[in-house]
């Protein structure tokens, strides 16, 4: 993504995406990404669907514990009316907000500001999860990331549910989803891989946390 930071312009906006499974390191991709526009003293709002009270209420905390402050919001055009004159505003856990987060990334974008948005491309059943498809229709720049699947140790591009519900998102970690590839998926919850000491599952959990290019790191 370095292509990204040679684009420097202060009059220009645009729209980064970050997508992936669960597990595939978006949040701290998005993180290394606002700190550096931090050091180099850029104003910068991070924003987060009220929903997503899986570890703070306040801050973006991702699975290794990166935190940086962030305010929840009830819906996407606050985030409008809250970004004021920041010019880079990041926007986690997308696939909480729904089709109108598209109109407002395409303003913030259009108003000068860099609008940098992660979240899943893809619900438990491996089905396209709005509005992330559109978004990355839209977006100047999308990375995809991916996890390590925990039965195979192959790149990982789906969120397998491993505990029996309806509802279209769980929020959760480990223990509602684990990482698997194409193969090794099913749209019907499972049963956990079995876990082992050098397992593929820490596997995968490690190298989410390393992850930061896009490329599947096996
Ligand atoms: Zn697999």
């Amino acid at each position: 993504m370095d292509s990204v930071v040679v684009h420097t312009s202060t009059h220009v906006g645009w729209i980064e995406v970050i997508c992936g499974s669960m597990f595939s390191g978006k949040t701290e991709e998005l993180i290394r990404r606002l700190r550096r526009a931090r050091i180099a003293r850029q104003r910068v709002e991070i924003f987060k669907p009220a929903v997503d009270s899986r570890f703070s209420t306040e801050d973006v905390v991702s699975h290794d514990e990166n935190v940086l402050r962030s305010t929840p919001v009830e819906s996407a055009p606050q985030i409008i009316l809250l970004s004021g004159s920041a010019t880079v505003v990041g926007i986690d856990e997308a696939q909480f907000f729904g089709t109108e987060l598209v109109n407002v990334c395409q303003r913030l974008a259009s108003d000068g500001k860099r609008v940098i948005v992660a979240g899943l491309d893809q619900d438990y059943r491996g089905l396209p999860f709005e509005p992330m498809p559109d978004l990355m229709a839209v977006a100047e720049f999308v990375t995809k990331l991916h996890a390590i699947c925990v039965v195979c140790g192959n790149p990982a591009n789906h969120s397998q549910r491993i505990l029996s519900s309806d509802e279209r998102v769980v929020v959760g970690g480990g223990e509602a989803y684990e990482p698997r590839c194409r193969r090794c998926f099913s749209p019907e919850p499972q049963p956990p891989a079995p876990q082992s000491p050098g397992s593929a599952r820490e596997q995968a959990a490690s190298a989410a946390v390393r992850e930061t290019t896009g490329h599947p790191t096996t």
